[in-house]
């Protein structure tokens, strides 16, 4: 049975302490963030604390990447194509537990990874997936500051696609 562990208690302890580095800072914009093998911070995460995560992944690939080879450029479920280069960093978008999230009051019970639009599901039974605009490995009960819904990602994909030569579309 696949091993997983939470990562994101851990990771938010050490945001808090500044021992994580690297804010990437580029919130609100179009990425940026390259998904590399870095080696900064996370040889604290490496001690043996609560952390859980797919079996043989450092904590490094879990924070940063690169994912496996089956998400790197896949379809998130609202048809977004993840790109390895352009990706936010974890901390840029307060990511974390989705219970966490609602207690500090940065977002409302039910939103979570797993129902994002942006969210690429598990493909190898490890329980986690990927995001096709964070980097890293992401559990599904995971949460960030980019969530936006499948519904409201989709209406907005089919708005885009039937904007050109559509006389009906509403001029309120
Ligand atoms: S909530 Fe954030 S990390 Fe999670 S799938 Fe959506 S965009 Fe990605």
């Amino acid at each position: 049975m696949a091993r997983f562990v939470r990562t994101r208690r851990r990771f938010l302890e050490l945001a808090g302490s500044g021992a994580v580095v690297g804010i990437a800072g580029c919130l609100g914009g179009g990425g940026g963030q390259q998904e590399t093998e870095t080696e900064t911070t996370t040889e604290a995460m490496d001690d043996d604390h609560d952390e859980e995560r797919p079996e043989g992944v450092s904590a490094e690939e879990f924070e940063h990447g690169p994912v496996p080879e089956a998400y790197r450029t896949a379809l998130s479920q609202a048809n977004e194509q993840r790109d390895p280069d352009d990706l936010f960093t974890k901390e840029a978008v307060k990511f974390q537990e989705a219970d966490e999230a609602v207690e500090a009051g940065l977002t409302e019970a039910g939103r979570d990874c797993g129902n994002c639009a942006e969210y690429i599901p598990d493909k190898n039974g490890d329980g986690f997936g990927a995001c096709a605009k964070v980097e890293g490995y992401v559990d599904p009960e995971d949460w960030c500051s980019l969530w936006e819904s499948i519904e409201e990602a989709e209406a907005e994909a089919e708005e885009e696609a039937g904007g050109d030569g559509d006389e009906t579309a509403s001029v309120a």
